[in-house]
């Protein structure tokens, strides 16, 4: 069954509360599904393989937003380099500190979020709770030059247990909130709390989320090949 690809766009905007933005995540979908969305006026994208955001990046409008979601090898920073507005998927000191010194040499500012892993099983990328309160706590991101910390990402376990999911984004808006009670004025522009995908994302926005990152909703099942 073909998406209405438009249609799907102007109803999450209709649904998303003001203040909520929606990242579209066009992984697996080719740049004319990018466009029929674009085209509905969607402007901000999200994709999790580098090869694939460039690919799509160089035949799109270049007023579209592009946030990589995905795990980011350390090899591949460069490349993303003034390509991307964010990458929501920062989720190793050594991969932040490798994107502010790829920033610098490129003369660019990279918007980050901290990824924050507290969902029971699977993906294994993603700070601790812990691991960021820490970071913060010590107040590691003074020596940051290129790079601006602005919110943190997450994912709730993949389960039918809707209680489960709601206490993992509260888990995790718990972190961003404890980060600016620790950091208070000396973290400028950290407000951004990025969470909640097409099958969970009313329960994130309830929980705080102010940026929902929806794939299948909008283009439909991905086919991967
Ligand atoms: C694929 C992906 C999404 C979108 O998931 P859907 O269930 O298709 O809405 C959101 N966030 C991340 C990090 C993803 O990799």
């Amino acid at each position: 069954m073909s998406h209405d690809i438009a249609a799907e766009i102007r109803r999450l905007h209709s649904e998303l509360p003001e203040g909520v933005r929606l990242v579209a995540v066009s992984k697996f979908h080719p740049a004319e599904a990018i466009r029929e969305a674009y085209d509905a006026g969607q402007r901000l994208f999200g994709e999790s393989r580098v090869n694939e955001l460039l690919e799509k990046e160089a035949v799109l409008p270049s007023d579209i937003n592009w946030h990589f979601i995905g795990h980011l090898q350390t090899n591949k920073v460069r490349r993303l380099m003034g390509k991307v507005s964010m990458i929501e998927s920062v989720d190793t000191e050594r991969l932040l500190e490798l994107i502010d010194s790829e920033s610098r040499r490129a003369g660019v500012l990279t918007r980050v979020l901290m990824q924050v892993h507290v969902a029971q099983e699977e993906t294994k990328f993603g700070f601790s709770p812990e691991e960021v309160i820490d970071y913060f706590s010590r107040h590691a991101f003074c020596t940051l030059t290129n790079t601006h910390i602005c919110g943190v990402m997450g994912m709730a376990s993949n389960t039918d247990d809707m209680e489960r999911v709601r206490a993992d984004f509260s888990a995790i808006a718990d972190v961003f909130t404890r980060v600016r009670q620790i950091c208070g004025d000396e973290l400028l522009g950290f407000d951004v709390i990025s969470m909640g995908m097409s099958g969970d994302w009313p329960i994130a926005v309830a929980e705080g989320s102010n940026l929902v990152r929806v794939g299948t909703a909008i283009f439909g099942e991905r086919q991967y090949i």
